[in-house]
């Protein structure tokens, strides 16, 4: 039997990657795993992670890699991701990526490909500081290009919506900064290995999903 197959979503922050994780992992009947999710989780719940990562999160920097790559194994190696998973935001620095490539090799999976979505930071300036998120269910709202029927409330649940704290113009640069010192490396990483596949992220969300969809067909 073939091992269970690994994808991650990576790019830079609003590129969409959370975006399209969450449409992908029902296609293909496997957990989403969201890295901020369950950093921002941590946060709200008070825990020992959650107390040592607020002040990184706030300020839009990396969680210490020991730190991230904690909560990553203890998210994969639940019993609900034993037929595979789709992962976004983890890695994110090449120290993750190894040991990453280290504990899918221990549990036997294989990470079959990393779907690289790009944005200028342009772009990610128009979309982040109009980003909106429900504090009861998760959904994604764009102020711009995906409203909500009635302002600040959830169409989906009819929770309160909210901006994010480092969905400030200010902490998007600084998130921008770190990407591109520490996880852009991740690209010439996953090229080398032939697992990356480029997707345009400026597209329309169905369309980088189609693309999302070919990639891994
Ligand atoms: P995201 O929801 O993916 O935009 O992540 C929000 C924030 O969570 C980031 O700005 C970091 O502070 C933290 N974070 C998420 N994933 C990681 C990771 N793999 N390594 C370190 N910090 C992370």
């Amino acid at each position: 039997m073939s091992s269970p197959k690994v994808y991650v979503l990576a790019g830079p922050p609003g590129s969409g990657k959370g975006t399209q994780a969450k449409l992908l992992a029902p296609e293909l009947k496997v957990p989403h795993i969201s890295l901020g999710d369950l950093l921002r989780e941590a946060v709200r719940s008070g825990t020992e992670v959650g107390k040592l990562a607020k002040s990184y999160l706030d300020a839009g920097k990396l969680v210490p890699d020991s730190v991230a790559i904690k909560v990553a194994e203890e998210a994969v190696t639940k019993k609900e991701c034993r037929n595979g998973f789709v992962i976004d935001g983890f890695p994110r620095t090449l120290e993750q990526a190894k040991l990453f490539d280290a504990l899918l090799i221990k549990l036997k999976f294989d990470l079959s490909k990393v779907l690289y979505i790009d944005i200028p930071l342009k772009e990610i300036l128009k979309r982040l500081t109009g980003r909106r998120s429900c504090r009861n269910c998760g959904a994604v709202y764009n102020l711009t290009s995906k409203p909500p029927k009635v302002e600040n409330v959830c169409d989906v649940c009819g929770g309160e919506l909210y901006q994010r704290k480092d969905d400030t113009e200010d902490v998007i640069k600084v998130r921008f900064g770190v990407y591109e010192k520490q996880t852009s490396p991740l690209v010439d990483y996953y090229k080398k290995q032939g697992k990356l596949v480029y997707i345009d992220g400026t597209q329309k969300v169905d369309q980088v999903f189609k693309e999302v969809c070919k990639a891994v067909s």
